[in-house]
């Protein structure tokens, strides 16, 4: 049996947590004194994401550290230090200031993650102009989604890119004035960014910078329905920075892995961001996941912070315990995941493949930043999301009408945080009224069903529109979920709630099998059985459907809307941020 807890030593770290006791530092935390661990524009300018990212290191004692190490799909690396990055990143701000784009200007960026992409991101920012990354594989229509309601005024891309998806739509897209190809190639409608580059001033001094300006445009992940597209600020960075500090232990000397692509939230705000204004030295992938080039990875590159995605870890348990031990990663210290809930199953193999549990940890595009984590000198309750950060408030609700009703440990509800800290979004763009559906007197309420143990712990139940209520039962997908892949031949789960006469829903499951295990009738009872016994029978699916993989978005999260739609017939609705390859 696991146990169901697992204990954090008191003392004797190799390294020592940057909060060794969770209850002493909730009580102490002050966001006005996290901005204190911030330099601020010189002279006092305000405050602005890259100078605290780029500038403020590259002009100290750690001007010739790796601030980026990229490696290429082919095998390519390059080494950027902050001396580096800053003087790349000036010539950017100059190139858009030199085609007179300025402050709260949307720059989009379509790449892969190859250093253009950080350089345009944090460029911008200097900019002062809004950074809105697009998933490099997005086709012409998500594209235009975003970019035109996004009001995008450069678009900055490759040539190969711009022909196949933005050519067919540029026509659409009267708002967008020049358009950057990086890498060469440039012809009419397009400039050549390499070469504007060059011609550029490696000098800039930031403007000043309000705490309140625009800073970032984020879209959703789709896994409910149309992406919304989230604004965030340049304050925001006070709350990347100090949650990299607690809730990813982020500690100057890191080889710090962030594997979530900047098209998502997590990868801009801790694959660019939040790495960065700790001075630590940040990897970039720019191939897509496959188990034994990241385990590579994490042991070549002395990797010690990995922050990934249950996904992912689903897919590296996948492919088998013996792969990890063979790897065994030399520096790893401490590994996060976000974006789904974490089954205690994934928590344990963490500990099994790396001698470290894995830190489940909570939060959403709208946020900014981690809200929920599981820290580091925090003992660890497998399967629970963990505990708030220092400086959030988080409450368990009931919506009653306009107002909600605070709910006590042990009941289930809907996950509300009190605004205040910085990194909250300021809005949906050219959505008012959605984004003031999201509050309730002094509460934002977040979408996700949770509850809270006597102790402070949360536990993620389901999406609110996930949940399945069968003969009076409501049921989170995320504990049946969890319950099948306690079996051996389940690699992968995602539930759904199905009509039913007599129940209302029915609990029906989608499996992929591990390597080895042949779809069929007896595995399919053998499954459901395992079920039954773990969960009861209320709770137990009662239909189960063998597939070779579930949908996913591009960020990794299963999309249960798209398995009931099919289930029930019914219109599949925005797929635009569907994983290529998933059915
Ligand atoms: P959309 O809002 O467009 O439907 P999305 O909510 O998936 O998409 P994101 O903001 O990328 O877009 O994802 C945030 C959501 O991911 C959370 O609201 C939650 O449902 C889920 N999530 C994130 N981290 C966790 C976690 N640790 N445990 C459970 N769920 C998580
Ligand atoms: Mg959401």
């Amino acid at each position: 049996m696991r146990p169901p807890v697992i204990r954090k030593p008191r003392d004797g770290w190799a390294v020592a947590p940057n909060m060794p006791d969770y209850e002493a530092a909730r009580a102490s935390f002050r966001w006005e004194q996290a901005r204190g661990a911030l330099s601020g524009l010189p002279g006092g300018r305000g405050l602005n994401i890259a100078h605290e990212a780029v500038d403020r290191h590259a002009l100290g004692p750690l001007a010739d550290k790796v601030a980026l190490r990229w490696l290429g799909r082919s095998g390519e690396r390059r080494d950027i230090t902050y001396r580096e990055l800053r003087a790349l990143t000036n010539r950017f701000a100059n190139v858009l200031r030199g085609l007179g784009v300025g402050r709260e200007d949307r720059v989009f960026v379509l790449l892969g993650r190859t250093p253009a992409l950080y350089v345009a991101c944090l460029g911008a920012l200097k900019n002062r102009s809004v950074f809105a990354p697009l998933f490099s594989a997005f086709g012409p229509e998500p594209l235009a989604a975003r970019i035109g309601p996004g009001d995008g005024k450069v678009l900055v891309t490759t040539r190969a890119l711009y022909d196949r998806k933005v050519a067919p739509i540029r026509a659409r897209l009267p708002s967008l004035r020049h358009v950057l190809l990086a890498g060469g190639g440039a012809g009419e409608g397009t400039l050549d960014l390499d070469a504007l580059m060059r011609q550029a001033s490696d000098q800039l001094e930031i403007e000043p910078t309000r705490p309140e300006d625009m800073a970032l445009l984020h879209f959703t992940s789709g896994t409910t329905g149309k992406p919304k597209g989230a604004i965030h600020v340049h304050g925001a960075v006070v709350a990347h920075h100090a949650t990299g500090w607690l809730a990813l232990d982020l500690h100057p000397d890191d080889v710090f892995w962030c594997t979530a692509d900047p098209g998502w939230v997590t990868g801009t705000s801790y694959g660019i961001v939040s790495p960065l204004t700790h001075g630590t030295t940040s990897l970039i992938d720019e191939a897509d996941f496959e188990p034994e080039r990241w385990y590579s990875i994490l042991r070549d590159e002395r990797v010690s912070v990995w922050y990934t995605a249950p996904t992912a870890v689903r897919m590296m348990m996948r492919a088998g315990l013996d792969v990890a031990r063979r790897f065994a990663p030399p520096a790893l210290r401490f590994i996060a995941s976000v974006g789904e809930p974490l089954n205690p199953e994934a928590v344990f193999w963490g500990q099994d493949a790396f001698g470290l549990p894995i830190h489940d940890n909570w939060w959403q595009t709208e946020t900014g930043g981690i809200m929920i984590a599981n820290f580091a000198a925090m003992d660890i309750r497998p399967g629970s999301m963990g505990r708030p950060l220092p400086g959030v408030e988080v409450e368990v609700v009931r919506r009653d009408g306009d107002g909600v009703t605070v709910l006590g440990p042990g009941e289930q509800g809907e996950l509300a945080l009190r605004p205040g800290w910085p990194s909250m979004f300021r809005g949906y763009l050219h959505d008012e009224e959605r984004y003031a559906k999201c509050f309730a007197g002094d509460l934002y309420l977040t979408g996700d069903l949770a509850r809270r143990d006597a102790d402070g712990y949360l536990w993620f139940v389901g999406r609110g529109d996930d949940v399945i209520k069968s003969s009076g039962h409501l049921i989170g997908p995320f504990e049946v979920e969890s319950a099948l892949l306690e079996h051996p031949a389940v690699a992968e789960a995602g539930v759904i709630g199905k009509p039913d006469p007599i129940a209302l829903e029915v609990v029906k499951a989608f499996v992929s099998l591990r390597p080895g295990f042949a779809a069929g009738e007896a595995i399919e009872r053998d499954i459901l059985g395992f079920a039954r016994k773990r969960l009861g029978a209320v709770v137990a699916p009662k239909e189960i459907a063998i597939v070779s993989a579930l949908p996913r978005t591009r960020s990794g999260k299963i999309m249960r809307r798209l398995l009931k739609a099919r289930e029930l017939g019914l219109p599949e609705g925005d797929t635009s941020t569907l994983e290529a390859g998933t059915p």
